[in-house]
């Protein structure tokens, strides 16, 4: 019997498990697939967004502030890849300026802090390779930049190394109602808990239905994008938005922690909420809405074009509460929920505690560190890397400079990752120029070895994506 049981390992799920790891209680994390971060939490626009466009009095409102105002801090503590960029949104003529007027208000309303709108020419000061035609822009200054799936591993290896348990490949396809607990199936076994949160993005309202009357449902909106070089890193040193219209906050143009540019989303309402395909007609509307902020952006040095899935719901806010006694939703987290996870971690608590939790506070509590690169290291500590492992003088992916013992490192971590995916989103083998061209082969060897599994077991991504099915000639006799 576990205290509580987290249904989901994103963004959401991790920073509640890391929340509650804080305490003396049992902890149960749920994850259908076969690493953590594999939902809308690996494919966004990556922005730790200042808090101006949520409706004041928004729980999103609240909770994007706060959100913003504790990522900083966390990230440093956790070694996640963070940067206070500033944001600037920008106005091409007076209907702009309006919303602009009315951003900067609505921002204020909700406790955001040093707002302004600054003239065009300040704004081309700031941002030379924006549309001269720039007339005004709205600069927030609190706005970062992050790295999101980092940041879920950061907090999910915490809760980990605190003791929460965390099952892979256990998709819940049920849930029963005991007397003061619940009994959950999984794709991997059943196990019984106190209380349940349930943090499944995109499926949250059939998780929710599953133990409550229906009351909301997920409209999933595709978001599509463009990858860009670190050749194009540079051509914004902010993050470019445009006034927000029906399609939310629009498209925008950043530079992303890892030195390269991001160009998108779009927002398009789709039925299968792990549609993640990526459309010729898609990333034209980017092309072309984005030319409006700026014209410079050299679309031939594009590396990599994916799409993430909002979890929208028909009400404008999260649905942050209990629909059955021992039942939190933390469901219909859309974009600021990046921003906002650390703040809905606490009020996750929070909520536990309303439904009768009386979590007792641990002493030995202790943060999980992600690991620093060789390449990022000091000179003195390379020189003891060294001493440690030969391995981190063998560079295995080129682009990134990521080496053996790097990858060696991130499989020794509070969660091991189990396919090259899960490799490049720990220590980035795989993410450069060339997208794993070369280093993809030598990856896969490395898993192969380590996890002690055959090559043709070795997946490129989710649970099932083999890259190889056999030896070349083999069982023909030569
Ligand atoms: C295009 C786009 C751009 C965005 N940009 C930003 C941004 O710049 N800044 C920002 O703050 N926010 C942004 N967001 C929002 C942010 O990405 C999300 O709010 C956040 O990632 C949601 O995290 P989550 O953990 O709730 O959901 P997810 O990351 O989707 O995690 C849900 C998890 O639940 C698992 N799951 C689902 N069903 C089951 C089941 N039955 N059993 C077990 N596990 C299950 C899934 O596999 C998944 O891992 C953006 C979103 C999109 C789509």
């Amino acid at each position: 019997m576990y205290d509580v049981t987290i249904i989901g390992c994103g963004v959401t799920g991790a920073a509640a498990a890391y929340e509650l790891s804080k305490f003396r209680l049992s902890i149960a994390v749920l994850e259908k697939e076969n690493d953590v971060a594999c939902g809308t939490t690996k494919a966004n626009s990556a922005i730790a967004h200042a808090g101006y466009d949520p409706k004041p009095g928004t729980k999103m409102a609240r909770l994007n502030v706060l959100g913003s105002e504790m990522m900083e801090s966390l990230c440093r503590r956790l070694n996640v890849e963070y940067e206070r960029t500033g944001s600037l949104v920008l106005a091409f003529d007076e209907e702009d300026m309006r919303s602009l007027r009315a951003l900067c208000e609505r921002g204020r309303e909700n406790g955001v802090r040093g707002l302004e709108i600054i003239s065009g020419a300040k704004a081309l000061e700031m941002e030379p390779n924006i549309n001269p035609e720039v007339v005004g822009a709205l600069y927030a200054p609190t706005a970062a930049i992050v790295n999101p799936w980092g940041l879920c591993i950061a907090l999910a290896g915490t809760a980990v190394m605190n003791g929460a348990e965390l099952f892979l490949n256990s998709e819940v396809r049920g849930i029963e109602r005991g007397d003061g607990y619940f009994r959950i199936k999984t794709a991997s076994g059943a196990l019984e808990t106190r209380y349940i949160v349930n943090a499944s993005g995109a499926h949250s309202d059939k998780i929710s239905e599953m133990v409550a009357k229906p009351f909301f449902k997920i409209i999933p909106v595709k978001g599509e994008y463009f990858l860009l070089d670190k050749s194009q890193g540079g051509l914004v040193r902010r993050v470019i938005f445009q006034p927000p219209n029906e399609d939310g906050k629009g498209v925008l143009i950043a530079p992303t922690v890892h030195g390269n540019l991001i160009v998108g989303p779009t927002s398009e309402r789709v039925t299968d909420p792990e549609d993640c395909s990526v459309t010729a007609r898609g990333l034209e509307k980017v092309l072309n809405i984005s030319s409006r902020s700026s014209g410079k952006i050299d679309f031939r040095e594009t590396i990599r074009n994916f799409a993430g899935i909002r979890a929208s719901a028909e009400i404008d806010d999260f649905i942050l509460e209990a629909s059955a006694p021992g039942f939190i939703n933390a469901a219909a987290i859309k974009s600021p929920g990046l921003t906002a996870a650390p703040a809905i971690g606490l009020e996750i608590v929070r909520l536990l505690e309303e439904e009768g939790l009386r979590p007792e506070k641990r002493e030995d509590f202790r943060e999980y560190r992600s690991g620093t690169l060789f390449k990022d290291m000091t000179p003195g500590d390379r020189s003891e890397a060294l001493k440690r492992d030969k391995r981190f003088g063998r560079v295995v992916c080129r682009c990134e400079t990521i080496t053996e013992g790097d990858i060696l490192d991130a499989l020794k971590g509070p969660i091991p990752p189990v396919s090259i995916d899960g490799v490049k989103r720990r220590c980035r083998a795989g993410s450069g120029r060339c997208q794993g061209g070369f280093c993809g082969p030598r990856v896969h060897e490395i898993l192969s070895r380590e996890r002690g599994i055959r090559m043709e077991e070795v997946c490129q991504d989710k649970a099932g994506s083999f890259l190889l099915t056999g030896r070349t000639k083999e069982g023909c006799g030569l």
